[in-house]
């Protein structure tokens, strides 16, 4: 199974995706963890992402796409994966559609989990004041400009999906951990059992 899952940073999309991918037995590729993988292990691609990923912004769409193809060719992905991270914007969307065409598969499912940004706000003060290592990016500082990111970059993303047949699922957000898997198994039409 292919599945894309969108949300802004807070919403608890990590956690979601975590469980989602142990659930249907596919690997989870955080986009968001490649790139800071990259950066502790002093890559040159980690050296190049630094700087912007400090400081909330989006690296550009040729690295990330190139990232995303080497990860996606290797074989534990064959039987599927969990975007998480990626496409986060028109262009990468666009690319990412071309490479399934291409390779004569598409997308299962593009979950879109929804939080109202006073509650993201909210969650991702609270997450920095509980944070023994806080990442430059989970500073307070940075908070509303990876909100206004998100709305600006992802929206047209999630608007490329709705427009394709059927594929995109909104998911509200709020609520448990529990309550937005079992929406989320809901909409994918997984029982929870
Ligand atoms: P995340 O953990 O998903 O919030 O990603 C952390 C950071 O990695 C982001 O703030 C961006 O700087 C970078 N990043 C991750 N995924 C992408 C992407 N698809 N496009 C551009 N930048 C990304």
């Amino acid at each position: 199974m292919r599945i894309v899952f969108i949300g802004p940073p807070g919403a608890g999309k990590g956690t979601q995706c975590e469980r989602l991918a142990r659930h249907l037995n596919i690997p989870h590729l955080s986009t968001g963890d490649i790139l800071r993988a990259a950066k502790a292990a002093g890559t040159e691609i980690g050296k190049l992402v630094a700087p912007i990923m400090d400081a909330g912004g989006l690296v550009s769409d040729e690295l990330i796409i190139g990232v995303v193809r080497e990860r996606i060719a290797e074989d534990d992905c064959a039987g599927g994966y969990l975007l998480d991270g990626f496409p986060r914007t028109l262009a990468q969307a666009e690319a990412w559609q071309a490479f399934l065409d291409e390779s004569g598969s598409q997308l299962d499912h593009v979950l879109e989990l929804r939080v109202p940004d006073e509650q993201l706000v909210k969650r991702l003060e609270l997450r920095f004041s509980k944070l023994e290592n806080p990442r430059a990016d989970d500073q307070p500082e940075a908070i509303p400009n990876r909100l206004q990111v998100y709305h600006s970059e992802t929206r047209p993303v999630v608007d490329f999906y709705g427009s394709q047949n059927g594929v995109l699922r909104v998911i509200d957000g709020t609520g448990s951990i529990e309550d937005v898997f079992s929406r989320i198994l809901e909409a994918i039409g997984h029982s929870a059992a």
